[in-house]
């Protein structure tokens, strides 16, 4: 089986302590135990800090150099915890253990996991300790995976060995209606489909790493989210059963992490949107959103959304294309913030949302933006209402711990 465990659940000694005391227990129950690590609490951000101290200048190899290290201290304290505790442990790094991807430093993506070095530690008898969030790539160099990577590792570990589970420990229970930091009174969710927690992972519901749960769907690897702190029973997901309950609204989330670039005046013609796009996609821009108005006289403008870390290149790529073709100067917008409701059972019913719009217009929210999936519906919003926009969405569609849930 696969445990991996996040920066918070091995933030410090004591906690590293607990964690290996539990892989003790799992090993000693006769299981095969591959166990994944996060760098140490805010090691990564204090890293990525560090980097700006020292440089304006980030060469992209050297940037994952630099962060994979944190995940190099967890796994080598843990097997030391381990074997305190009379555990034969061995660490290997994302390279070490065959985790390869492609060349694009930051945000890889895994093309194959070979895994043979946790295969013969596994068939001796060790516990194997990953360093999530990295790999290497095609030309040998060393990678990371984007933010929350290490669950995306986990994943792919689970899936490249056949693990019969993948447990995901972390310092809340489980998958909540809504993100516990913002709504005290959130519900924790039993079980989710794949489906739905795509969703939730794509709109800001960090709990998971995107990645991760599109790995999990694709490859069939059922997932427990848990609390290192507690390791009660947390959230299950998996495939979705034709009789699964499918409840109107599962959860609420947010994101602040993304910004807005509106181009105005563009020539309704054929083929602009193609080579904007294209350009975005050259320089692997993640597009979120895309408005595009029907033009009135000839002109029409386009507003989309990206990750605020894109911003500046995203804002070149739009700039050339501006002059190319004559429109007035594009504007950067980092003020928005997105709130989606996601629900499997949105597929069947019309009008949640109009009750979305109702109820952030009586909040005084003006909505900037709208896109939906069958079962999901976000809104841009300015990032000051967001928390508000969650917590009265939350309210409005029961979803709290003893709320009806619809
Ligand atoms: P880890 O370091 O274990 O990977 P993360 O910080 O990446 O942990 O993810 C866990 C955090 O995700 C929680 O502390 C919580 O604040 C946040 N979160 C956001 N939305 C949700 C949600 N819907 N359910 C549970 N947690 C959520
Ligand atoms: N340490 C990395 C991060 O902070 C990866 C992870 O924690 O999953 O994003
Ligand atoms: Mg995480």
């Amino acid at each position: 089986m696969v445990q991996k465990y996040g920066g918070t659940s091995v933030g410090d000694a004591a906690r590293i302590r607990a964690v290996a005391d539990h892989i003790v227990r799992t090993a000693k129950s006769g299981k095969d135990v591959v166990v994944v690590v996060s760098a140490m609490g805010k090691t990564t951000d204090d890293l990525l800090r560090l980097a700006g101290d020292v440089s304006s200048v980030h060469p992209p190899r050297e940037m994952d150099m630099l962060l994979t290290a944190g995940e190099r201290v967890s796994m080598a304290l843990m097997c030391m915890a381990l074997a305190d505790l009379g555990i034969d442990a061995v660490s290997f790094t994302g390279s070490q253990a065959g985790i390869i991807t492609d060349t694009i430093h930051g945000k890889a993506r895994i093309l194959e996991v070979r895994g043979d070095r946790i295969r013969e530690a596994l068939a001796a008898g060790r516990v194997a300790v990953v360093a999530g969030f990295q790999g290497v790539s095609t030309d040998r160099d060393v990678t990371t995976l984007g933010r929350g990577g290490s669950d995306t590792t986990a994943v792919a570990l689970a899936a490249g060995l056949a693990a019969s589970s993948c447990e995901i420990y972390t310092d809340v229970t489980g998958v909540f209606s809504a993100d516990p930091r913002i709504v005290p009174g959130a519900a924790k969710l039993a079980r989710l489909s794949f489906d739905e927690m795509l969703e939730i992972a794509a709109t800001g519901g960090r709990v998971l790493a995107l990645r991760s749960v599109e790995f999990a769907r694709n490859h069939h690897v059922p997932l427990q989210v848990r609390s290192s702190f507690t390791w009660e029973a947390g959230t299950t997901i998996d495939e979705e059963e034709p009789s699964m309950e499918q409840p109107l609204v599962t959860a609420v989330t947010h994101d602040t992490s993304e910004a807005k670039i509106t181009l105005p005046t563009v020539p309704d013609k054929p083929g602009i949107a193609a080579k904007l796009f294209h350009g975005l996609a050259g320089k692997s821009i993640n597009v979120d959103m895309i408005v595009q108005n029907s033009s009135l006289h000839g002109t029409t403008d386009i507003s989309f959304t990206l990750p605020k870390a894109d911003l500046q290149a995203g804002m070149q790529v739009v700039e050339e294309l501006a002059s190319e073709i004559g429109a007035e100067p594009p504007q950067a917008d980092d003020g928005i913030a997105k709130v989606s409701l996601i629900g499997a059972g949105m597929r069947t019913h019309p009008g949640i949302s109009a009750t979305m719009f109702e109820v952030l217009a009586a909040n005084g929210i003006n909505i900037e933006m709208i896109s939906t999936s069958p079962i999901r519906i976000s809104c841009v919003v300015r990032v000051g209402a967001v928390e508000q926009a969650v917590l009265a969405l939350h309210a409005a569609f029961d979803l709290e711990e003893d709320g009806t849930g619809n």
